[in-house]
């Protein structure tokens, strides 16, 4: 029976709105920076359950947001599933096909929609069947724009005249809460959904000093967007901590960003470590006062050693974290451990850089090609397999996917890593972009990192391609800063790899390109690459014979 006593996210929005009632909510929107505090946010969040309520939704039904980060997108992070509704973040980059099948394959009632955003939906959504099921869209302002969609109603007029008091249900830790589906970079995208104890339990093991820390004294603003895995969860521990929430809004640049943490006095932030990459560059050519900054949460793919030491520098504590949306996200998070105080600085280095220490409630092994688990030497690697109170047990309506992905409760993460004695993991690959040249492997994630740290490479990325007598070989493409001299830059980023690394692992090219294609989730999209450069005949330097592994 569910009781009182269950694993909900309701206490938590409970707890600030009685003991939080004056922190602050920043958004920045179309309209510019607008603010409030817990006190209208979750009034303004029971008008909203009142008006979904009205609009028809009931415990079980999905309901989708198509939306940036701001007040508003926030506001459906509790009303929706504290009603026992469920929250389905679209992410608006993915093409319209794969909009097209996740609304149909999540069977959306409402959607959610930003003024800026309503053309892309509006592409996806005009004459395509898929979207038969939904009944409304709310644009997240106070006006419609033009549209050609039917059934479109503002915000502000959505929730106006609802009463700010709801009687939320008493729901059991099962209901499916909340859904995010994986980027899709190979075929379909797979729905994962997560249920009350799911969302529940990570905000707990995320606030503790072992995962991100948050206190009611933080200002949290996450650049990682609410459309990717729940922006990290931070939108339900900021509140569960009571602290205050800034928002960035639609397309933050640089300058927005560094403006926000003047301004508001932003401590923790978080993203991709594409978003830092735009930052330190504006504050390397701009006066701006990011010193309120205390930690930086960098995931989502690796972060660069140049990256952690530029914030360090700073005085600015750099968490590297790694997770997938299957595990609501976060797993693992690089702290420094008990025991590790007397590290010299590359001791220090090697930790800050790995992935991390698994937060806790989670558990894991390493499973290597024979099927053996691997020891705990920082050397040997294979495939990661996890599984906790966080981590989906199956992919919604995929039992093709579920057989290959899930094992003994397991979820086998993809992920090729090793794990030092210590118990820092560290991902050498995911395990589709590892490279394999004459039956060894190579780390494209480590060549990545080398290359990056050349002080003229903006960005670089690594792929296997098709090689016939090694199978694949490795081929480098970088984005190199403007003005400099390419063919030099070319022999120094050979050379540095020459160094570092066995000669087979040196690349057979390295191809100059303007932007690395990325994902839907701002990763680097190997896929478009492979496919673009499918035979390492058309590279320059072809193989040397002594390059290949003994
Ligand atoms: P996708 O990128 O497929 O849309 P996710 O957003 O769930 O899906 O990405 C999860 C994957 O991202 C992980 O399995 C891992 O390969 C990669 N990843 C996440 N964080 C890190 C990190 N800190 N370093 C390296 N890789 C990471």
């Amino acid at each position: 029976m569910p009781g009182g006593t269950d694993q909900t996210l309701r206490p938590f929005l409970w707890r600030a709105e009685k003991m939080y009632p004056d922190r602050e909510i920043v958004s920045r929107t179309n309209r510019g920076i607008e603010r409030y505090t817990y006190t209208e946010f979750a009034d303004r969040t029971a008008q909203l359950a009142n008006a979904m309520t009205a609009a028809g939704i009931e415990e079980g039904d999905r309901v989708a947001t198509f939306c940036w980060n701001h007040h508003r997108h926030f506001e459906t992070y509790f009303g929706i599933p504290t009603i026992g509704a469920q929250l389905h973040t679209i992410n608006p980059l993915l093409p319209d096909e794969h909009v097209q099948y996740i609304v149909e394959n999540a069977d959306d009632q409402i959607i959610f929609v930003d003024p800026s955003l309503l053309p892309k939906l509006e592409g996806a959504a005009t004459d395509a069947p898929e979207f038969d099921g939904v009944s409304e869209y709310v644009v997240m302002d106070s006006e419609v724009p033009d549209t050609d969609l039917d059934n479109v109603t503002d915000y502000e007029s959505f929730i106006d005249g609802h009463d700010a008091d709801f009687d939320w249900p008493v729901l059991s830790e099962d209901q499916p809460a909340g859904m995010c589906y994986t980027s899709g970079t190979t075929g379909k995208p797979k729905g994962v959904e997560y249920t009350q104890k799911m969302l529940w339990a990570h905000t707990m093991m995320t606030l503790t000093p072992q995962g991100l820390g948050i206190h009611d004294t933080d200002v949290v603003m996450p650049v990682v967007p609410m459309f990717h895995v729940n922006a990290w969860g931070l939108p339900f521990s900021t509140t569960a901590a009571g602290a205050k929430h800034v928002y960035p809004g639609p397309s933050p640049s640089p300058e927005d960003l560094a403006n926000l943490i003047e301004e508001e006095g932003v401590t923790i932030t978080a993203g991709v470590p594409t978003v830092w990459l735009g930052l330190m560059d504006y504050l390397k050519n701009n006066d701006a006062d990011v010193s309120s900054l205390e930690q930086v949460i960098i995931g989502g793919s690796a972060a660069p050693e140049a990256m952690i030491r530029y914030f360090e520098d700073k005085g600015i504590e750099v968490l590297h974290a790694w997770g997938m949306t299957e595990m609501s996200p976060i797993g693992s998070v690089a702290h420094m451990k008990a025991g590790l105080e007397g590290l010299d600085d590359a001791g220090y280095m090697e930790k800050r850089k790995t992935q991390g220490l698994m937060v806790p409630g989670l558990e894991f092994k390493i499973v290597g090609d024979d099927g053996e688990e691997v020891p705990w030497n920082g050397e040997d690697f294979g495939e990661l397999w996890i599984r906790g109170p966080t981590v989906t047990q199956e992919y919604y309506k995929r039992p093709d996917a579920n057989e290959e992905d899930f094992e003994d409760g397991y979820l086998k993460t993809g992920d090729v890593v090793s794990i030092d004695e210590d118990g820092y993991m560290k991902i050498v690959d995911r395990a589709k972009d590892v490279i394999k040249s004459g039956g060894e492997w190579i780390s494209s994630v480590e060549l990545e990192n080398t290359l990056m740290a050349h002080d003229d490479v903006a960005e670089a990325t690594v792929i296997g391609v098709p090689h016939e007598r090694w199978q694949e070989r490795p081929i480098a493409f970088v984005v190199p800063d403007e003005g400099i001299d390419e063919a030099a830059l070319k022999d120094e980023l050979l050379a540095l790899v020459k160094d570092e690394y066995p000669k087979w692992w040196v690349p057979d090219d390295v191809v100059l390109i303007k932007e690395v294609p990325k994902t839907a989730t701002g990763k680097f999209d190997k896929k478009v690459l492979r496919d673009q450069y499918a035979d390492a005949s058309m590279f320059e330097g072809s193989t040397p014979e002594d390059a290949a592994p003994e």
